[in-house]
């Protein structure tokens, strides 16, 4: 008998763990799998909703599945509908239209939802109060692109990645925008004092206003923020992005362990052994991380669990990296990026030019990178983040990773190493993307659709574009040489 797998949130991850768990069982002979989704959309990617208000991609492009999508690989799919309890005596999660599905295994994916500051004027009650808006949800971005369509002045709150990427994209339209940050750095979590200053100034190029160390009083509808010194920041919109909280309140209301999310183990199981938690909702060793990368992670361990295909496999975390999807800037941060040159253990390497615009900081420790902020150096943040958390990585001269010159993983993309990986959202190599090529995937949509590179947060796609470009270039020549394909794979290198 098969086990019936209930999906609770049809996002990133929950859409993610049905293909995988199809890719493992297509016949459906081990798992039968019902999804139950809030939103009324097919599975979309949602970190491509800034380029959908900035009016680059439409909500087609921004797809994961296709109408035909859940019959083809024989999942119930209710989309629309909410999950508003989980009767754990009973194995049955209760639908706010009031039936019922029982479940052998239930798994939670329901996310994060958008915190706001208890600031007067953006709340209506418990909705968004008229002129406040989110960037979240599908939804939210037609709302947010009709502002700056009537060329109406926005303010965004809060300078982490998201506000950024939603000021960036307001400004890409010709909006008027500004964000108004608390901290006296953007992307504080992220950036040290010297990448914060760098990155405020590249936003300012691109037509973004930015205020920091702002405590903001009110909203004035229709008017703007009014700060904590009487500035008044004109604003018709203020789109609120200082931050995501796990959508825990489904697992707190049956009884299970939350914490900041919900608290699971490395089978990511919950203190309930028939019910899991991945993506944003989840928290594995202290940590919700609130990316792509470690949901697709856990999604496809998970398969592996439900499906008997790898009884063995664990999740053990993730190293996850942040990018900003800014158009014009390049700025990549992972792992300790705090660490100061004054930390007695580890190698802190800077290399400043405000005047470009760039700036790089290496933290190397155990011969190991174990963070760096990049801004300004695309192809020197694809190879670190390459190296990031992988033993006796890094070179010798850790300064020749920054000029590029001897790092293993450095140069064309054409001559790294089959190992080296370039999509981190898949983990997607580059002997797979060379073997895909090989089998006929000759676009960088090909290559997509045939090892999901490039299918997250997009940080990768120039690197494909690259490959797919030295591949078409190298073929004929190769071919003439009675091509020795390994080489190119990399596997000889
Ligand atoms: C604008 C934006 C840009 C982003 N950019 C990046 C980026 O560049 N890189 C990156 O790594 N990450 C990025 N992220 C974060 C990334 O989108 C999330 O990490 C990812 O979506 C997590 O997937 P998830 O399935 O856990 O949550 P979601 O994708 O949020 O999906 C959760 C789903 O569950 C549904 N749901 C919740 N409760 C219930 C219920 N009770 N019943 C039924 N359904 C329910 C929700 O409606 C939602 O559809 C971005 C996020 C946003 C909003």
């Amino acid at each position: 008998m098969n086990t019936h797998v209930v999906i609770v949130g049809y996002g990133m991850a929950g859409a993610r763990l049905a293909e995988e768990i199809r890719a493992r069982d297509p016949d459906a002979a081990a798992v039968r799998i019902t999804i139950i989704g809030a939103e009324r959309h097919l599975a979309y990617n949602r970190v491509l909703l800034p380029h959908i208000v900035e009016g680059e991609l439409s909500r087609a492009d921004a797809a994961l599945h296709g109408a035909g999508w859940a019959r083809e690989n024989r999942v119930e799919l209710l989309l629309g509908t909410t999950v508003r309890a989980v009767d754990r005596a009973g194995n049955r999660v209760l639908l706010d239209d009031g039936r019922t599905v029982g479940y052998d295994r239930l798994v939670l994916a329901t996310g994060s939802t958008p915190w706001l500051p208890p600031i007067e004027g953006l709340r209506d009650g418990a909705a968004l109060a008229e002129g406040v808006a989110v960037l979240h949800d599908l939804d939210d971005c037609p709302r947010i692109a009709a502002v700056a369509e009537r060329g109406e002045p926005v303010a965004v709150l809060g300078g982490g990645v998201l506000g950024l990427e939603s000021a960036s994209a307001l400004a890409e339209r010709g909006t008027q925008v500004t964000v108004v940050h608390r901290s006296d750095r953007l992307m504080d979590r992220q950036l040290d004092g010297p990448a914060g200053a760098v990155l405020a100034d590249a936003l300012t190029d691109a037509g973004v206003g930015v205020l920091l160390g702002c405590q903001v009083r009110r909203y004035r509808p229709g008017t703007g923020l009014e700060l904590a010194n009487g500035t008044v920041v004109p604003a018709r919109l203020v789109v609120v992005a200082t931050g995501v909280r796990p959508a825990v309140s489904l697992a707190a209301a049956a009884g299970i362990a939350v914490e900041h999310g919900v608290v699971v183990d490395d089978l990511l199981r919950t203190d309930d052994p028939a019910v899991h938690a991945i993506g944003d909702c989840a928290q594995h060793d202290g940590v919700s991380s609130g990316l792509v990368g470690p949901a697709w992670e856990q999604a496809s361990v998970l398969a592996d669990l439900l499906t008997g295909a790898d009884p063995a496999a664990r999740y053990r975390g993730s190293a996850p990296v942040t990018a900003l999807k800014a158009r014009g800037i390049d700025l990549v941060a992972l792992g300790e990026t705090h660490t100061e040159p004054s930390d007695p253990v580890a190698e802190v390497l800077r290399l400043a030019d405000p005047a470009r615009r760039r700036y790089v900081k290496l933290v190397v420790r155990n011969e190991r990178v174990t963070g760096a902020i990049m801004i300004g150096f695309p192809a020197g943040a694809a190879t670190v983040a390459q190296l990031y958390g992988t033993p006796n990585a890094a070179p010798a001269e850790p300064l020749d990773l920054l000029a590029g010159a001897t790092a293993p993983a450095s140069g064309p993309v054409l001559h790294r190493q089959a190992s080296s990986v370039i999509c981190r959202c898949n983990t997607v190599t580059k002997g797979e993307l060379v073997t895909a090529w090989q089998a006929g995937a000759r676009s960088v949509d090909a290559l997509r659709e045939a090892t999901r590179a490039g299918s997250g947060c997009g940080g990768c796609r120039d690197t494909v574009c690259a490959l797919a470009d030295a591949l078409a270039r190298a073929e004929p020549a190769a071919a003439a040489a009675t091509a020795d394909w390994a080489e190119i794979e990399g596997v000889a290198a």
